[in-house]
């Protein structure tokens, strides 16, 4: 069928993560209607496009694509629409695109991106873990020491904490997870989509354990809730710490102190404060 040719400039598409029935119809229509498209594998996209029964020009591109490559495309992209899509899911999210968005830009070239699926977004909504806050943080590096050092770093970010993973590295993400995120809840997030997907939740020791006896197949999202809140102080606890405060404060500034800094119930704490002033 032909259809109206589109403005030229870049557009970033995404594309489904599995389940070919996740395309929008946006991306369908610009990608029946665009000149070229830029993929990472020709053979993958190739597939998609004869699912939606599109024939167009491919052109190969990720971002370690030549200088000449990356020029080619973007002066096409003057003159042309040209699409960017990546083997699945979002483009520049743990993809090739960042390179050919930040140079197009530079250029004044019109850049516009279509919304669609994303395996970390995905995985997110699935988990049942706290959304509100959340670092993705792509894939971990493979070397023990390396894992470790950027899980030590990431430790303290207070949200949740957003993987892709490989099924035969997962095992060793976890037990590294055990030791450097200790009392999170995690989940690994797999297949999302597709006819297996799961989404299994538990600490890092129980998931290692599982994933240990069952080597898990095909892709993965691995998350980990955020650090738990340290205990709130109680009883004798608080009446120490209500005591430093009042050695310098009135009960009204120490309550509202201790209460600020430990998440605790100013008003209660305040007629501690009277209490411990009055019989210390
Ligand atoms: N750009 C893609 C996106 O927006 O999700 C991610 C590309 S990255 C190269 C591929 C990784 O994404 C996989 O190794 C896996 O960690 C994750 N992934 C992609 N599809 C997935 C799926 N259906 N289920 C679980 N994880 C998936």
């Amino acid at each position: 069928m032909d259809t109206p040719p589109l403005a030229s400039g870049l557009y970033i598409v995404a594309t489904p993560i599995g389940n070919l029935g996740d395309i929008t119809r946006r991306a369908a229509d610009i990608l029946a209607r665009c000149d070229v498209i830029a993929c990472e594998d020709t053979r993958v996209t190739g597939k998609l496009l004869n699912h939606l029964a599109i024939r167009k020009p491919m052109r190969r591109y990720d971002d370690h694509a030549s200088a000449d490559q990356r020029e080619r495309l973007l002066a096409e992209m003057a003159e042309k629409s040209v699409v960017l899509v990546s083997d699945a899911g979002t483009p520049l999210i743990s993809d090739p695109g960042y390179r050919l968005v930040r140079e197009a830009r530079e250029r004044g070239l019109p850049v516009t991106s279509l919304p669609g699926p994303s395996a970390m977004v995905v995985a997110l909504t699935l988990a049942g873990l706290p959304t509100d806050r959340f670092l993705f943080a792509g894939f971990l590096p493979s070397k023990d020491k390396a894992r470790g050092d950027t899980l030590g770093a990431l430790a303290a970010v207070p949200a949740t904490l957003v993987f892709y993973e490989t099924g035969p590295r997962l095992v060793a993400s976890l037990e590294a997870m055990a030791q450097h995120l200790p009392g999170r809840e995690l989940a690994v997030a797999r297949e999302l989509t597709k006819l297996h997907e799961e989404c299994r939740t538990g600490s890092a020791a129980e998931l290692a354990a599982h994933y240990a006896a069952h080597p898990p197949k095909g892709e993965i999202v691995l998350l980990a809730g955020p650090p738990p809140e340290p205990d709130a102080p109680e009883g004798d606890d608080v009446d120490a710490l209500l005591r430093v405060a009042l050695a310098e404060a009135s009960p009204s500034q120490a309550a509202a102190k201790v209460a600020k800094a430990h998440g605790l119930d100013r008003k209660a704490l305040y007629a501690r404060a009277m209490e411990l002033k009055e019989a210390p």
